[in-house]
């Protein structure tokens, strides 16, 4: 019986392949014509809402309908402007790289093959550009909201051994305390959470004018503590928060840690990667001595999305939070099953994907010093908003501007209301993509300059169009 799922004619497979490549290559070198993003219209969504296929299709019919009805509604962050969130644009690099990897649909769990070793050679040189001692290690996950999970789950096995795999918290007497800013990122809570710690034992520091956290109010809250007989063990920065692009003072961070036993991990998200730049690199002066770090290669390493990483000073300790032996993963010394350790001890997850090689492809293709010049690039960019803004008396700027996030109001009555009307016309018109947050009870129009395809005309476009929808929608009503 002919069972297989490969192509009956490899000659229209490939045409057809050779058309779809060509499809996204276009759409990335034309992106700028198209709209950052526009509303889906009923008609749009209503085609995914069929039964389960029972029949078979033809694969330009499916291509088609990709191009009809995903392609042109896509979020748009691979659009130059796009300024919502922190979303990495992406690289033709990346995408040929994604299409090599699941080519060759490698598991990445395991076994003694290449791919694991590009992946270790990903971790041995993020261990070089943050000067990590030797017995650094790490691995892909699928994004920081996990890699920072992973992280706390690492420095409970430093507070309690690794038996606490065995007995859970409840085996202990300690009662395990972190600390963290007000303005981390959300999954910095969900990890608590998630690692059966509970969000209750997280004490959220306020932050000084620059948006870092107190580092006196955090010694405060680290002796109030451990006077009440509880067990501080974490302590979480941010370098590069989400909100305004803040880094705390890291140095400081490390003393505090050191002073008291603790676990100093850095969510890095995407500003870690400004390490790539020799300007911004001091900005980050002291995360060669956190325990772990926590970023993204698709944010600001614009490695196609998924490519998280969690990076651990000392790899042993990623072995004694998640090895488990199993008979059926039995690891030898020669064959397919050699090649120890192999990184499903290292994490959670036995399937992986070759993240890795999308990532190495990146890496070598524009090397250190370009990454670093490319992201140098979006701060200028954000300097550059933020001097527009500072010129128009009509605008005024909410927050600083320490790496790319500019966050900005148009001034005017019920300003709230105003500029989150400001911000969903700036999206539907196309022109740009910012998003919002609340600055000290305000709201306020972010923009997070994270795309390398982002000029200084795109920068223009944010901000006439907001100052047009600003006196439109402030115009007296007649
Ligand atoms: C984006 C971000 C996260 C979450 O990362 P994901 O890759 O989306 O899971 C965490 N922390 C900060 C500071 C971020 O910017």
């Amino acid at each position: 019986v002919e069972n297989t799922l490969d192509p009956a004619d490899w000659t229209e497979l490939r045409a057809q392949g050779h058309r779809m490549l060509d499809d996204m290559l276009d759409y990335l070198e034309n992106i700028r014509n198209r709209p950052v993003w526009k509303p889906i219209p009923d008609e749009v969504r209503s085609h995914f809402k069929e039964p389960l296929p029972q029949e078979e299709c033809d694969l330009g019919e499916i291509h088609q309908k990709f191009m009809d009805y995903i392609l042109p509604y896509a979020a748009g962050n691979a659009h130059p402007g796009f300024m919502g969130w922190v979303h990495g644009g992406g690289t033709p690099v990346g995408m040929l790289a994604e299409m090599l990897a699941a080519g060759l649909n490698a598991n990445l769990g395991g076994r003694n093959q290449m791919p694991v070793e590009v992946e270790r050679q990903i971790a041995a040189w993020m261990g070089e550009l943050f000067d990590f001692p030797e017995q650094a290690g790490g691995l892909f996950v699928t994004g920081t909201s996990m890699a920072n999970f992973l992280a706390v789950l690492v420095a409970r096995t430093a507070a309690l051994g690794s038996e606490v795999r065995q007995l859970g918290l409840c085996g202990f007497p300690q009662r395990l305390i972190a600390y963290t800013s007000r303005g981390a990122h959300r999954c910095v809570t969900q990890a608590m959470e998630m690692a059966g710690l509970g969000r209750d034992a997280l004490r959220l520091i306020d932050a000084d004018g620059d948006f870092r956290m107190r580092i006196d109010l955090l010694k405060e809250a680290i002796d109030k503590d451990r006077n009440a007989g509880l067990t501080p063990f974490l302590i979480a920065g941010t370098a590069g928060s989400v909100d305004v692009g803040a880094i705390d003072d890291i140095p400081a961070l490390a003393d505090l840690a050191a002073e008291n036993t603790m676990w100093l991990h850095i969510d890095g998200a995407y500003g870690a990667l400004a390490r790539f730049s020799p300007q911004l690199a001091p900005l980050l002066s002291g995360i060669e001595l956190a325990d772990s770090i926590a970023f993204d290669f698709h944010k600001w390493g614009q490695v196609p999305y998924d490519a998280g990483f969690v990076l651990v000073r000392d790899a042993r300790l990623l072995q004694q939070t998640f090895t488990s032996p199993a008979a059926y993963l039995q690891q030898t010394a020669k064959g397919l099953a050699g090649g120890t350790p192999w990184p499903c001890d290292l994490g959670p997850d036995l399937s992986r994907g070759f993240r890795a090689l999308k990532t190495w492809f990146t890496l070598k293709s524009f090397g250190a010093r370009r990454m670093g010049s490319m992201i140098a690039g979006t701060c200028a960019l954000a300097a550059y908003l933020k001097s527009r803004i500072e010129a128009s008396p009509e605008l005024e700027l909410l927050a600083p501007v320490a790496l790319n996030v500019v966050c900005f109001r148009y001034r005017c009555p019920n300003a709230d209301a105003v500029n989150g009307d400001i911000v969903v016309a700036i999206q539907e018109s196309g022109l740009a993509a910012p998003s919002t947050t609340t600055i000290r009870g305000n709201l306020a129009i972010r923009a997070a300059i994270v795309n390398h395809r982002t000029r200084t005309s795109d920068i223009d476009a944010l901000v006439d169009a907001t100052l047009r929808f600003g006196r439109e929608l402030t115009l007296p009503k007649v």
